[in-house]
């Protein structure tokens, strides 16, 4: 959250009743004196609530239940918290929701969603570079980085089908769902492949020394000759089909 909140605001008068407010929620390490700090901006005619909270002191959850105690007071009722940090973890949920879901700490996926997987995950590393598949658009590629990785653990009713972790690799849209031990051979492969990668860039670098660009004028004409040329095959087998039409006519004339 950008905003910084030195002092806590609840609006001082008592308003109206309000229902179905959602208030703005980030983590914050500047708070000094408490571990949230609630506050309400002037919106037109209503107010608009921001929360901030130290995680190093407080859960997110037990955060929330202080903001929506202390709303409660003002006669405003929260409907929902629109978390303003990314991804959560399940160790910033608090120990509640870990238990409710079967999440290890480090799981970033929110399982109320409803297309949410079942399993858990880290959040991903990832190349900042960009995909750089030459079939992909620019637009495309932009969309997704060139590799990724992240660690994923699986354990749905464990006791009857255990519990599984996994690394997800991806390199631009493919996936390789890998075993810890195959994610070890891959992290080898990779650490060989660079100084492969790098000997052919420094030749390609090289070579490239000797590149230039062509003639735009000699290629305007290289284009004309290509369709001239073109169009002297199509005339030619164009000419030659008439004149399969017209001796087949002739043997029809009889
Ligand atoms: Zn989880």
């Amino acid at each position: 959250m950008s905003k910084t909140a030195t002092t806590a605001k609840a609006p001082s008068t008592q308003h109206a009743p309000r229902d179905g407010v959602t208030v703005a929620i980030g983590a914050a390490s500047h708070l000094r004196t408490k571990s949230v700090d609630t506050w309400a901006t002037p919106d037109m005619d209503a107010y608009a609530y921001e929360a901030v909270y130290d995680p190093s002191r407080i859960s997110l959850a037990d955060a929330e239940a202080s903001v929506r105690a202390l709303l409660a007071e003002f006669n405003v009722h929260v409907d929902r918290f629109l978390n303003e940090d990314g991804p959560l973890t399940a160790a910033q949920r608090g120990q509640e929701w870990m238990l409710r879901w079967g999440c290890t700490p480090w799981c970033i996926t929110d399982h109320t969603d409803a297309v949410s997987p079942e399993w858990h995950a880290t959040a991903p590393v990832e190349t900042a570079l960009r995909d750089i598949d030459s079939n992909g658009t620019r637009w495309d590629n932009a969309q997704i980085p060139w590799l990724a990785a992240k660690t994923v653990v699986i354990n749905d009713k464990p006791q009857a089908y255990g519990r599984e972790t996994r690394v997800w690799i991806d390199y631009g849209t493919t996936t390789g769902e890998l075993s810890p031990a195959q994610a070890r051979e891959a992290l080898e492969a990779l650490r060989g492949f660079t100084a492969q990668l790098e000997a052919v860039v420094e030749y390609a670098e090289r070579s490239a020394a000797d590149d230039f660009d062509g003639d735009p004028e000699i290629a305007r004409l290289d284009r004309e000759a290509e369709n001239r040329r073109i169009a002297a095959r199509i005339a030619a087998r164009t000419a030659e089909l008439d004149a399969k039409v017209d001796a087949a006519l002739e043997v029809l004339r009889g």
